[in-house]
């Protein structure tokens, strides 16, 4: 029967406990499940009160974070986990490294980093033994003073990991932001749920992780059915009670003994960059390949709605970059120089590369406004391919192309015709081309109203013809000069009768050929033969 104590007993014989070693380390030991071997240990306070026995973390850890107590309890943890390593190194015996928790409050008003180095060297522990769990819930402060106390961490060669993962709580955009270098995921919060979108996500969450070169370790895998599961996915470091669960120091000592052990992969090159988050990293091989070997390329996140761009290489800023800088890109909400159409649109693109899992084009028009530049409108085509999911965030890869030159030509083009096609609307005219090698007639917008025409006449004349645009008797005739026109002759100017109403029209053409003579094209025009009333009396 579990005797649990109060707030005010825990307060009360904090001190008592510290000194008179109620408090005390279990190790649990964190394993990779492709060889067996052990590959680092978690540090877990314990309380054992001399009358109402074992006390869990999860009664008394909060309960000396409100008191401002835990503190005082971390740097107990770290000293007795430097004491475990030192006798270790001491007496020649196996050795891995050993994770330590540290609470968010140690970051207020404590000089952390500095406290533990000091424990550190006073045991003469090398630090690649050591590695720092944090939460999340760390950066809730603001993230510069979680920031800063990891940069300290990295700089004294700490290997810093993110604990609880996929809590809920958790963001990509934090991972982004906070240098971490390993992330423990969580499988309790999957609650057996593998087969459905617990599965997806935390599977997406490691490939993700190995997108990023992070190293992931499972955490409360208590299921052969998970294990497995985490294998599958490539997730070859696991904790949990299926494996080991939290032990005395006297069993963990024995364990040690007894199981072989090996580094963890990442662990190593770790120690050499001092920050695993490649991507981020300026001089990582995912870089260079995001910097020099790909086009012009962003990665953003996508979350209820929301963009938000985490990278853009070199070659994104000098095409669409519009002077602008990669911070200036980066803080500024994509949305906001986006047309609602647009945005719709790129919401519908990003919606559908989350269902197919494949590539979406899609172009859209963008308002860009630099400090140099001022407001410019471009034609962004982007092709975009979703890398990562985790609850409702979805990372993406885009590459983008500024087809403005393009679609200004288009638009131009457009124009023109528009022009064209109006100029002929004021002079009476109807006009046509014709393609010689295809036999395919584009009629203006007059031959579309009037004669009933589609855009695109195909089999012309005939098709013509058979719609009644010419009366039967004229018909060969008509045929037989559009012959002479495949073969190129030019001098096409006569009267025809038109339409069942025979109406008498001045029918010319134009025709256009290539360098080396071959007729191309043939542009037609029709203008009504009005009777002219002064010449009746002559005739
Ligand atoms: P945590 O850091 O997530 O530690 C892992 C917890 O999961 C441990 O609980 C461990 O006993 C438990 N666990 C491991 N494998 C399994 C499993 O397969 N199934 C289940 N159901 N549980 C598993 P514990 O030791 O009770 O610690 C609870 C929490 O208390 C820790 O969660 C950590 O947040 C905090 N804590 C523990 N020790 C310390 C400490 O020294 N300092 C600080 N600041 N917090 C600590
Ligand atoms: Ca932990
Ligand atoms: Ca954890």
């Amino acid at each position: 029967m579990i005797n649990r104590m109060s707030e005010q007993e825990f307060v009360a014989s904090f001190d008592e406990a510290l000194t008179n070693h109620h408090l005390m380390v279990y190790y649990q030991p964190q394993i990779n499940h492709e060889t067996g071997r052990m590959v680092g240990a978690e540090a877990l306070l314990r309380w054992r009160h001399p009358a109402k026995g074992m006390q869990y973390p999860a009664d008394f850890i909060p309960v000396l974070e409100k008191n401002n107590l835990i503190y005082q309890a971390d740097l107990f943890v770290f000293e007795e986990v430097c004491i475990l390593l030192r006798n270790l190194l001491e007496n020649k015996k196996p050795v891995v490294p050993i994770s330590v928790n540290m609470s968010r409050y140690d970051i207020y008003g404590h000089s952390y980093v500095a406290d533990i180095e000091t424990i550190r060297k006073k045991y003469d522990i090398p630090v690649k033994y050591i590695r720092v769990e944090v939460t999340e819930s760390s950066a809730i402060g603001g993230m510069e003073l979680i920031t800063r106390v990891m940069d300290d961490l990295h700089r004294a060669g700490y290997i810093v990991e993110m604990d609880d993962f996929g809590s809920g709580y958790s963001s990509l955009g934090v991972l982004k932001d906070l240098p971490v270098d390993m992330l423990k995921l969580d499988m309790r919060f999957l609650q057996g749920n593998i087969g459905g979108r617990g599965g997806t996500i935390i599977n997406s969450m490691v490939q993700m992780c190995k997108w990023l070169n992070t190293t992931v370790i499972a955490e409360g895998v208590e299921t052969q059915e998970i294990a497995d599961f985490m294998k599958t996915i490539g997730c070859k470091y696991v904790q949990g009670y299926l494996y080991a669960k939290p032990m005395p120091q006297e069993d963990f000592l024995k364990y040690l003994a007894e199981t072989d052990h090996e580094p963890m992969d990442a662990a190593s090159r770790l120690m050499d960059t001092m920050n695993n988050m490649n991507f981020w990293n300026p001089d990582s091989l995912e870089n260079l390949i995001f910097s020099n070997f790909v086009g012009p390329a962003a990665v953003f996140i996508y979350e209820n709605g929301n963009v938000e761009i985490l990278r853009v290489n070199e070659k994104y800023l000098k095409e669409i970059g519009m002077s602008r800088t990669e911070q200036e890109i980066l803080t500024e909400n994509p949305w906001e120089c986006t047309t609602p159409k647009c945005q719709e649109e790129y919401t519908n693109a990003i919606n559908k590369a989350i269902k197919t899992r494949d590539e979406v084009t899609f172009e859209c028009w963008r308002t860009i406004c630099s400090k140099t530049c001022g407001e410019n409108k471009i034609c962004v085509r982007s092709t975009i391919r979703l890398i990562g999911e985790a609850n409702n965030q979805y990372l993406f890869y885009a590459m983008v192309q500024n087809v403005t030159a393009e679609k200004e030509r288009y638009r131009l083009a457009e124009e023109d015709e528009r022009r064209f096609k109006s100029a002929f609307e004021h002079a009476n005219v109807y006009a046509w081309e014709y393609t010689i090698s295809t036999h395919e007639m584009r009629p203006c917008f007059r031959c579309m109203r009037d004669l009933g025409l589609p855009p695109i006449v195909k089999n012309y004349p005939d098709t013509a013809i058979e719609a009644g645009v010419f009366p039967p008797e004229v018909a060969d005739m008509y045929r037989e000069l559009m012959k002479e026109i495949d073969n190129g002759r030019t001098d096409v100017d006569l009267i025809i009768p038109l339409t069942v109403g025979r109406i008498p029209f001045h029918v010319r053409y134009t025709t256009e050929f290539d360098e080396s003579g071959r007729p191309l094209k043939a542009y037609g025009s029709a203008t009504l033969v009005v009777d002219n009333p002064a010449e009746t009396p002559a005739e």
